[in-house]
């Protein structure tokens, strides 16, 4: 099977591993800080905070934000659900902001449409999440100016984005949001394993953030509520959780970051093969902007026929010829959980319309060219089929 994703490793990448199990610290070390060095610098943040997971980073996002019971979050229904499971984790209530169907990405007008409505009713959101849908850069521009006529907050879910920019800056330069966080799992950009990290250009909340990973304590004497009795002195701050990224991994995203700029090029080289194999079929393809570089974690097509039973028909087609394709994602609105929250079909259309018809083909760094071609050429056969059924 051709998967839709999957990581790239390489002998480096695993004697940097074998290093750290032979060294002093698997855990607390040196490894960490030299992560998240390499990634803030690489963003141009000031602050970085490497977690076991961005399901994780989320979560700390949202608390250093001050999120709580009674107040609300927005974000994209088409997203993994980790995106809005963050807000409920913090107490806070969830809305979604329909999606664009150009971009796949939170659609600004719908966006400030609700706000001018949330206004009047009195339930403006604390705090707005963009996601950038497959490594596609949401109009952070214009959302940071909405922020600013309608005071929320922005934590930008670039889970899929490392490596891609904005305007000629790096995704995770926090320009427009006060928290970035990527995702490290393995078939995202690059991988830790198991992973994430939150940048912030945000003294304050970096401090939060990075006493929060850890039960909410500190060692540092300049935070200290008493005084400090010895060196064995720490203090609990806060009800903090232990999200702690281990050496082996922070060494795994050290040795992976020397590589990203070549998987990100990589991406989109075999994304410009799909763009030109696949541009005679009945599919909208991936839109381009000069403004954005989009990492490419994921290829998404939609089906002009926007017929979910031909996508079935299609979907079925491709796993029977071994390739792997998947769907991203469900809405998160139609959940069996989120329903229970009171969400119901027909509250977010475009959402659901581009569930309808999508589908993710395979794509990642090191994928054969013979495997590009195989997708391609399967995909017309599979649409060719659905057309005959
Ligand atoms: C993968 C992903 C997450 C969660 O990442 P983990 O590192 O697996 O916790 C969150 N949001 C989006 C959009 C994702 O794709």
């Amino acid at each position: 099977m051709i998967p839709y994703g999957r990581q790239d490793i390489s002998e480096e990448d695993i004697s940097s591993v074998v290093d750290v199990l032979r060294s002093d610290f698997l855990t607390q070390g040196p490894k960490i800080p030299e992560f998240e060095n390499c990634i803030k610098e690489y963003c141009g943040s000031q602050h970085a905070v490497a977690v076991n997971s961005a399901t994780s980073a989320l979560h700390l996002a949202c608390l250093s934000l001050g999120l709580g019971k009674g107040d609300i979050l927005w974000t994209s229904p088409i997203s993994f659900v980790a995106s809005s499971n963050a807000a409920l984790y913090c107490g806070a209530s969830v809305d979604f902001v329909d999606i664009d169907f150009d971009t796949n990405n939170m659609s600004i007008s719908a966006l400030q449409k609700k706000l001018v409505n949330a206004k009047k009713e009195g339930t403006l959101p604390k705090v707005v999440m963009p996601v950038h849908m497959g490594g596609y850069s949401c109009d952070m521009a214009a959302i940071h100016e909405l922020s600013q006529e309608f005071d929320f907050k922005i934590i930008e879910d670039a889970s899929h984005a490392v490596g891609g920019k904005y305007k000629g800056k790096p995704i995770g330069s926090c320009e427009f949001s006060h928290i970035t966080v990527f995702s490290f799992h393995p078939v995202k950009i690059i991988t830790t394993g198991e992973g994430g990290m939150a940048l912030t250009n945000d003294e304050h909340l970096y401090q939060k953030m990075a006493t929060l990973r850890t039960h909410g304590i500190t060692r540092d004497k300049t935070l200290m509520h008493n005084k400090h009795e010895g060196d064995w002195y720490y203090e609990q701050l806060d009800l903090g959780l232990n999200y702690r990224m281990t050496e082996m991994q922070a060494a795994l995203g050290c040795s992976q970051m020397r590589r990203l700029d070549n998987f990100v090029s990589e991406r989109n080289k075999h994304a410009s093969f799909y763009h030109n194999a696949l541009s005679g079929l009945a599919v909208a393809l991936p839109v381009k902007d000069s403004s954005i570089y989009s990492s490419y974690h994921l290829f998404i097509i939609k089906l002009e026929s926007q017929c979910p039973a031909q996508r079935r028909i299609i979907f079925d087609f491709m796993r029977k010829n071994d390739i792997g394709v998947n769907v991203h994602y469900i809405p998160i609105h139609l959940q069996p959980f989120y329903k229970k929250l009171n969400f119901n079909k027909g509250d977010f259309p475009v959402a659901e319309a581009y569930y309808d018809s999508t589908i993710s083909i395979p794509l990642y760094s090191n994928i054969s060219q013979a495997s590009l071609y195989k997708v391609a050429r399967t995909l017309g056969e599979a649409i060719n089929f659905a057309n005959e059924s």
